[in-house]
């Protein structure tokens, strides 16, 4: 069966709607016809400096949530990314075939180190999509079902793998495909509705976070930034925050859209926000108790991302090896 490979970074408690939406369903519905491996990519998080204590909790939090949203640990392999030193590895070998511009060109090192300014910017946070090819290209994998806030290293991930295989031999690497849904692929922030919903937005008020205390969640659909008229209809351009209201409707009843506009014919803004918001919330109420289930046992969760390192390892070791042996390193004994 062909390999999927996706991750997500441990950069706060919760992960949120556009992760949930954009990219974790996506894994769930794959997992039944691909070999899936689902990472908690905290080499990655650590580009933007966190706590010790504080990283290492998010990382059980992360990978209690990819269960609790049908993760199968038992079909697919769950791990934690610097349990398996071949993705450092691989990074460095990418990174000596990366040309500065081209790494230079990535929109959201553009972004990020904007945020984090001149000192806070890492040279970590400017070669993450380096690390992200090596963790994708690892296990010769074929789909990345991701957001469409990745399509660029996606795009440069595939770039490395032609290159590898120019390089050094057809065969070098797998030459991976992105999964992006359209329909969910860029879920937008409540109050800045131009602006994807990120884990590190400056403010928490236009995010979901799937941990969220569901009052909170309410207040915030009812706060949502809309626009000055009437009218529910599904229009992205000339109304950005109806038109992500109405996505996430949508995904989270398996409802159409147009269904969903229809019905709200003659209704108010109020109205949608005010279903909205229970539709929310009774999906997050049974989503937290698994959670919180999960996380009240650390050292079950433990032994399933041990487990995961074990069987990730395995296959890395084999691809790693090709790489060391077609750039020329002196084999090991
Ligand atoms: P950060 O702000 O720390 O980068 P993030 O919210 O972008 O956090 P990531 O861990 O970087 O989350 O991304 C995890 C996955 O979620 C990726 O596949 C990404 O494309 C997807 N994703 C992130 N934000 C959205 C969004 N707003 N809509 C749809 N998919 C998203
Ligand atoms: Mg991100």
């Amino acid at each position: 069966r062909p390999r999927i490979f996706s991750g997500m970074q441990p950069t706060s408690d919760s992960l949120h709607l556009g992760n949930y939406l954009g990219a974790l369903t996506q894994w769930v519905a794959l997992q039944e016809s691909y070999d899936a491996l689902y990472c908690v990519v905290d080499l990655h998080a650590l580009t933007v400096g966190p706590d010790p204590a504080v990283l290492r909790e998010r990382t059980r939090r992360t990978a209690a949530q990819y269960l609790a949203a049908g993760v199968d640990p038992a079909r697919s392999i769950l791990f934690v990314q610097s349990h398996v030193a071949a993705h450092s590895e691989l990074a460095w070998l990418l990174s000596c075939q990366t040309g500065f511009g081209e790494a230079s060109r990535m929109t959201q090192f553009k972004d990020k180190s904007t945020r984090y300014g001149q000192e806070g910017t890492t040279v970590g946070l400017f070669t993450y999509p380096v690390l992200m090819a090596a963790d994708i290209l690892l296990y010769d994998t074929a789909l990345v079902p991701v957001g469409e806030d990745q399509r660029q290293h996606l795009e440069l991930t595939r770039d490395l793998a032609q290159r590898l295989n120019a390089r050094f031999g057809a065969g070098t690497a797998v030459v991976p495909e992105a999964h992006i849904v359209k329909a969910t692929a860029k879920i937008y922030d409540l109050q800045e509705p131009t602006a994807k919903m990120s884990k590190s937005a400056a403010s928490p008020n236009g995010i979901i976070e799937l941990l969220d205390d569901p009052k909170v969640v309410a207040k915030r659909i009812r706060s949502a930034v809309t626009d000055a008229e009437r009218e529910i209809r599904y229009d992205p351009e000339a109304k950005p925050g109806i038109a992500n209201l109405l996505t996430i409707y949508s995904a989270l009843t398996g409802r159409d859209v147009l269904a969903i506009e229809a019905e709200y014919q003659g209704k108010g803004y109020g109205d949608l926000k005010k279903d909205l918001a229970d539709v929310v919330v009774d999906f997050l109420t049974p989503f937290q108790e698994r959670v919180h289930g999960y996380l009240a046992d650390p050292a079950s969760l433990d032994d399933v991302l041990a487990d995961g390192a074990e069987r990730a390892q395995e296959l890395a070791s084999g691809m790693l090896d090709r790489v060391y042996d077609r750039m020329g390193l002196l084999p090991r004994r």
